[in-house]
C-alpha cells in the first residue's frame, strides 16, 4: 500500500501534500538500505481533527474546524506552528507537519515534525473571540500536546499573544505552569530573545552564504519579497542592512515596486497595520507582474504553491530563498534547476525559527535565559553548519539543495526509525 492510498487524503500534483510526496520520491535513490523505511515518511503518525465551538460576542454559536498533525516523532517530540487561515485543510497541515520533520532533522534538532491549524479568518474575529477560539482549540488538542510530546509555535496569523493563551490554557488544564508546551511566547512568560526575528535571520544567513557562493555581491543586489509578515519583513530588513535594495514587495493587499529600493523605515509600520498597497514611496503594479520584476534574489515568504512552472519560467532572479513553507511546486523546481537558478529550500532556509524555538524550550526547562548575542551566535553557527553539510551532499551527488537537504534529513529520521525498531 502506498501513501496515495491514504483514505483521508487524495494528493493532487501541485497540492502541498502532493508536492511533499514527490520531494520524498526524489530522495529515495540516495537513501541506500534505509529506503526500506521510506513509507514511514509518506504517512503521518497521527492526525487529530477537532471541532472548535465558541460563543461569539453577539451571543451566537460558531463552529470552526481545527487540526493537529504529528507527522513523525522518531527523533523526539513533535514540533511545529499553528496556522489560523480560512483556507487551512487537513491535507495542508499534513504537508506542513511533514516539512517540519525534515526541517528539524536537517538542522539536527532533537524533534520530530508536527503542525496545527484552524480554518478561520482571524481578521473577522474580535480580540475576545480570538482568545476563545485559541483556548478551546488548545483544550481540544491538549490530549496530544505537551512539553515532552508536541510543542506548538506561531505560524501564519498567530503570534506571541496567541502562544500565551495556549500556554495558559494547557497549564490550567494540567494544574501547573507549563511554559515548555509552546514556543514563541512573550518574553516575560518564558519566551526567548531573538525568537521573533529568528526565521527572517535564518533566511538572511543562508541567503548570504548562497550569494557568496554564487559570487553575487549583496551590496546593491535587488531583492523581491512576497509576504511581508514575520518572515519576509525581517529578512528584507537584514538584507537592506547588508546593502541590498528591496525593489518589490507583495502582500495580501497588493504589489509595490521601486527600482531604487523601497524605504523600509516607512513601509514596515504601514505593512503591519494596513498592508503595503497604500504605500506612497513606490508604484503599484498588478500582482502577476511581481514574478518578472528585474531582481537578483526572490524571497517567497507568504504561502505554499506560489512559484508555479509559469512563474519559474519568467523570474529574473538568480537566487530563490524560500522563507515560506512549500512555495515552489515540483515542476517549477525542475525549471529553476534547468535555468541555473539556485534555490535554498524552505527546509533549511526558514529553519531559523524552529532553531530558536528549540533554544526557548531548552531555556524554559533549565529556567536559565541567554542573552541575544549568544542566541544569534548559536543560531548562525547551527544554520551554517547545516547548510555546509547539505552543500557538500549536493556537490557529492550532483543534486539540488532541496534533494540534498532531504537526503541529510531523511537519513537521520530513518536511522532513528530503524534503531528504535517497530513496536510491538
Ligand atoms: P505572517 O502572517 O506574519 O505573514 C504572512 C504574509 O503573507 C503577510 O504579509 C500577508 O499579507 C502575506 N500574504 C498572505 N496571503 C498572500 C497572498 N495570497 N499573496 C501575497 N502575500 C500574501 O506569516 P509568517 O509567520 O511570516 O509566515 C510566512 C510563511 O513563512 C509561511 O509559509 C510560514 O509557514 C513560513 N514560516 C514561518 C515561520 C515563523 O517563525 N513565523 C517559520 C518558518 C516558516
Amino acid at each position: 500500500m502506498s501513501a496515495a492510498d491514504l483514505s483521508y487524503v487524495q494528493p493532487t500534483p501541485n497540492s502541498p501534500w502532493g508536492t511533499y510526496l514527490s520531494q520524498v520520491d526524489r530522495v529515495v535513490p540516495y537513501l541506500g538500505e534505509l529506503s526500506r523505511w521510506v513509507e514511514t515518511l509518506k504517512r503521518p503518525k497521527r492526525a487529530l481533527i477537532v471541532d472548535v465551538p465558541i460563543e461569539m460576542d453577539d451571543g451566537s454559536i460558531a463552529h470552526f474546524e481545527g487540526y493537529r498533525v504529528q507527522h513523525n516523532m522518531s527523533r523526539g517530540p513533535g514540533k511545529g506552528g499553528v496556522r489560523f487561515h480560512p483556507d487551512v485543510t487537513l491535507e495542508e497541515v499534513m504537508a506542513l507537519s511533514a516539512w517540519m520533520t525534515v526541517k528539524t532533522a536537517a538542522v539536527n534538532l532533537p524533534y520530530g515534525g508536527a503542525k496545527g491549524g484552524i480554518r478561520v479568518d482571524p481578521k473577522k474575529l474580535t480580540h475576545k473571540e480570538l482568545e476563545r477560539v485559541t483556548r478551546r482549540y488548545t483544550s481540544e488538542i491538549g490530549i496530544i500536546i505537551g512539553p515532552q510530546q508536541d510543542i506548538p509555535a506561531p505560524d501564519v496569523n498567530t503570534n506571541a499573544q496567541i502562544m500565551a493563551w495556549m500556554m495558559d490554557t494547557y497549564s490550567m488544564n494540567v494544574g501547573g505552569t507549563a511554559t515548555g508546551v509552546v514556543t514563541g511566547k512573550p518574553l516575560h512568560l518564558g519566551g526567548s530573545l531573538g525568537r521573533v526575528k529568528a526565521t527572517g535571520r535564518g533566511v538572511f544567513v543562508t541567503g548570504r552564504e548562497a550569494a557568496r557562493r554564487l559570487g553575487l555581491d549583496l551590496r546593491g543586489a535587488r531583492i523581491a519579497v512576497q509576504g511581508f509578515g514575520n518572515v519576509g519583513s525581517v529578512a528584507a530588513e537584514l538584507f537592506a542592512e547588508a546593502g541590498a535594495k528591496i525593489v518589490a514587495v507583495q502582500d495580501h493587499t497588493g504589489t509595490i515596486v521601486n527600482a531604487n529600493g523601497l524605504d523600509l523605515k516607512t513601509l514596515l509600520p504601514l505593512a503591519r497595520t494596513e498592508g503595503v498597497a497604500g504605500f506612497e514611496g513606490g508604484d503599484v503594479i498588478a500582482n502577476e507582474s511581481f514574478w518578472d520584476v528585474a531582481c537578483d534574489i526572490l524571497i517567497p515568504a507568504a504561502l505554499e504553491g506560489q512559484v508555479t512552472a509559469e512563474r519559474a519560467q519568467k523570474t529574473r532572479a538568480r537566487l530563490v530563498l524560500e522563507g515560506a513553507n512549500g512555495p515552489t511546486v515540483p515542476a517549477a523546481d525542475d525549471i529553476l534547476a534547468e535555468r541555473g537558478v539556485l534555490v535554498v529550500p524552505d527546509v533549511i532556509c526558514n529553519a531559523g525559527g524552529v532553531t530558536v524555538s528549540y533554544f526557548e524550550w531548552v531555556q524554559d526547562f533549565s529556567s536559565f535565559f541567554w542573552d541575544e548575542d549568544e542566541i544569534n551566535q548559536r543560531l548562525d553557527r547551527i544554520m551554517m553548519n547545516a547548510l555546509n553539510q547539505i552543500w557538500d551532499t549536493a556537490d557529492r551527488h550532483r543534486i539540488t539543495l532541496r534533494t540534498a537537504t532531504f537526503a541529510v534529513a531523511c537519513e537521520r529520521i530513518l536511522m532513528a526509525r530503524q534503531e528504535r525498531g517497530l513496536y510491538p
